[in-house]
């Protein structure tokens, strides 16, 4: 199943972005691997959010809402009414990541 980052439109699949990003990160790989077994809620302590933006991944509430990604160009900016809708979405199924990942999809967002 692919959701889409906000800013460049790029196709993400969540397998991805839910297992393997974290090892594109700089963080150690055994603290990669235990990141896996963190709460939804944890994976995106601000620790994870620094690593993960420096490896330019951005997310929103979940690892499903993607903001910017590597594919983004430099300059440009997250489109504000997938961002938002986005933002509703996650807001009404809490930490409920397939159900988000599936309402993106469904949805191309
Ligand atoms: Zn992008």
């Amino acid at each position: 199943m692919d959701v889409h980052c906000s800013t460049c439109g790029e196709p993400w699949d969540t397998w991805h972005l839910y297992q393997d990003a974290i090892y594109e990160t700089a963080l150690p790989e055994e603290e990669a691997e235990a990141w896996g077994r963190l709460s939804h809620n944890d994976q995106l302590a601000p620790r994870y959010r620094a690593a993960f933006k420096e490896a330019e991944y951005e997310f929103g509430l979940t690892v499903m809402n993607l903001i910017r990604c590597p594919a983004c160009p430099r300059d440009a900016k997250p489109h504000e009414e997938r961002t938002a809708i986005k933002f509703a979405v996650e807001e009404l199924l809490g930490d409920d990541l397939d159900a988000i990942a599936a309402t993106f999809n469904d949805h191309d967002l």
